[in-house]
């Protein structure tokens, strides 16, 4: 079982050779070939379990065969509309998915940008000017983002919620709620979600039930 045997793409397939991930980790031999299927996912999985290429490769790979042929609105008052928003709980870990998207997207043509609170929105609202397919985020920074309509969320495809229980635990879950709604907002389109936590409390098992739809469960 290596990645040389999962179909990713040339491109995507030499990052990863770069990134000299050979095998796959027990998510990623699981959750991949569930997401490239189209599936949703609610995922248990620890740090280091190597979640952020499980969830990052198939967002990249769906991108790269399908972004050049979804219609954008053209871009007006310097909203953007990214593909695919990773939503993580902390400014590091959003610096560190944000790090390792920007390693696999190499030469792709996807574009990773990142946008996370206690720090100056200027330089993050320039980066996103330049253009979007997938955003990290912090939940705080995007709800700035979304009332200061920079980014939109209507063309959103990929949704991953990153340590959902730490999300929940830091007391995310309004922001969270807000910006999931704003994605039901027409053209519908299909979106696929993906939702990774530690534990699987109630809390987490109703926003499973709110937000996927007939998901896969995966406890590795
Ligand atoms: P994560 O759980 O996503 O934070 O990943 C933990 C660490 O494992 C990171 O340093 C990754 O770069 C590394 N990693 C993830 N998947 C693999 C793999 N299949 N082979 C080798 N290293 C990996």
């Amino acid at each position: 079982n290596t990645f040389a045997e999962i179909d990713l793409g040339e491109a995507l397939n030499a990052n990863i050779r770069r990134c000299k991930y050979v095998k796959p980790t027990p998510v990623q031999r699981y959750s991949i070939p569930i997401s490239l299927e189209g599936r949703d996912l609610m995922a248990c999985a620890q740090t280091g379990s190597g979640k952020t290429a499980a969830f990052c490769f198939p967002i990249i790979y769906g991108i790269m065969k399908a972004g050049q042929q979804i219609q954008r609105p053209s871009r007006c008052a310097r909203t953007v509309y990214p593909l695919a928003l990773i939503l993580s709980p902390t400014r590091e870990l959003s610096m560190q998915i944000h790090e390792e998207a920007r390693k696999f997207a190499y030469q792709t043509g996807v574009r990773v940008v990142v946008a996370y609170g206690g720090s100056p929105i200027n330089q993050q609202l320039r980066e996103l000017e330049r253009g979007v397919d997938i955003l990290v985020a912090t939940p705080g920074r995007l709800v700035d983002l979304l009332e200061r309509a920079r980014v939109s969320l209507q063309m959103i495809r990929y949704l991953t919620l990153d340590e959902a229980d730490r999300m929940l635990d830091m007391g995310f879950e309004p922001q969270i709620r807000k910006i999931v709604e704003q994605m039901d907002m027409p053209p519908p389109g299909e979106r696929q979600t993906m939702l990774f936590s530690a534990t699987f409390p109630k809390e987490i098992q109703r926003m499973a039930s709110d937000f996927l739809s007939n998901y896969i469960f995966l406890a590795v």
